[in-house]
C-alpha cells in the first residue's frame, strides 16, 4: 500500500548539503505496524514529513494506495494528506475548549459531513478506544492516556489508510503508555496501517517490524542484526 524507492532528500545549511535521506527504499503491507527509530538528526522528522505528506522529496517514488505522492503540488499534497493519513503526536494537540466529542468531530466538519453524521462517527470513534461515557469531558477534565485516546480517535475518524504516530507516548508514563501501545495494536489488528515514530527501543519493539534510520539510511531489523530494508 506504501512504496517508497530511492527516496533523497537534502538541505542546504549556509555552504554545506545535509543529507537528511539517503537513497530510502521501504515497503509498508496492508495490516503492517512498523516503528521507526533512531537518534537525533537521524532524519526521523524529515522521513516522517514524507510520510505524511507534509514535503516532497528531491527525487525518488513515494507511492501511496497507487498514487505518487513525490511529485504533487502543495494543494494535491494536503488533499491526499487529509484523506489518507491520521496523525498522532506526542502532546495530543487536541483543543482544550472543545469537549472530546468536539475534537474527534473536528476534521470530519472539514469534509462537509452533516452535524448529526458527524455526531455519531465521532462517537463511535471514542467508543472504539475505550472512551464511551466521557463525550462531553474537556480535554483538561481526562488524564494524559485519555487524551491520547481521544486523539486517536480524531485520527481514526476520517478512515485514513495510514496513522502516523510521532512520539505517541512520550508524553506518558510507563504504565500509560503500555495501554496506548496496546489499543494501537488492538486498532492494528482490526486492520489499520500504523507506523510508530519513536527513540525509544522498547516502544519500537512493541510493532511488527523495527526500521531504524540512522544518517539518513533505513535498516531493517532482521534478528539481531539490522539488515538493509526489505525492497
Ligand atoms: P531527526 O528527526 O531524526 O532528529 P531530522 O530529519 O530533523 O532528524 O534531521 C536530519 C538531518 O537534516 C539533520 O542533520 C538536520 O540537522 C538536517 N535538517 C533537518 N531539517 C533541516 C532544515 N530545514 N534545514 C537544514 N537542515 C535540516
Ligand atoms: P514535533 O515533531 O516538533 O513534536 P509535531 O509532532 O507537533 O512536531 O508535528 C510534526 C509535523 O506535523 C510538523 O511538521 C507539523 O507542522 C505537522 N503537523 C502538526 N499538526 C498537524 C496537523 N493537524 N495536520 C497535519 N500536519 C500537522
Amino acid at each position: 500500500m506504501i512504496e517508497i524507492k530511492n527516496m533523497k532528500k537534502s538541505y542546504e545549511l549556509g555552504d554545506e548539503i545535509v543529507h537528511a535521506l539517503q537513497d530510502v527504499s521501504l515497503q509498508i503491507y496492508e495490516g503492517d505496524f512498523l516503528s521507526i527509530i533512531g537518534p537525533s538528526g537521524s532524519g526521523k522528522s524529515t522521513f516522517m514529513n514524507m510520510l505524511g505528506c507534509l514535503d516532497i522529496p528531491d527525487s525518488g517514488e513515494y507511492l501511496l494506495d497507487g498514487k505518487n505522492v513525490a511529485t504533487m503540488k502543495d494543494i494535491e499534497l494536503a488533499m491526499v494528506r487529509n484523506v489518507k493519513i491520521g496523525f498522532i503526536f506526542q502532546h495530543f494537540n487536541l483543543l482544550n475548549k472543545l469537549t472530546a466529542l468536539e475534537n474527534v468531530e473536528l476534521p470530519l466538519v472539514y469534509r462537509g459531513l452533516g452535524a448529526k453524521e458527524r455526531r455519531e462517527k465521532a462517537a463511535a470513534c471514542l467508543d472504539l478506544v475505550g472512551l464511551n461515557g466521557r463525550y462531553q469531558h474537556l480535554p483538561t477534565q481526562l488524564s494524559g492516556g485519555q487524551q491520547q485516546r481521544v486523539a486517536i480517535a480524531r485520527a481514526l475518524a476520517g478512515n485514513p489508510s495510514v496513522l502516523l504516530a510521532d512520539e505517541p507516548t512520550g508524553a506518558l508514563d510507563s504504565k500509560t503508555s503500555n495501554e496506548v501501545l496496546q489499543l494501537l495494536k488492538e486498532l492494528n489488528e482490526k486492520g489499520h496501517v500504523i507506523i510508530l515514530i519513536t527513540h525509544d527501543l522498547e516502544v519500537a519493539k512493541q510493532a511488527k517490524r523495527v526500521i531504524r534510520i540512522h544518517d539518513g539510511k533505513v535498516f531493517e531489523n532482521g534478528g539481531d542484526w539490522f539488515e538493509p530494508a526489505r525492497i
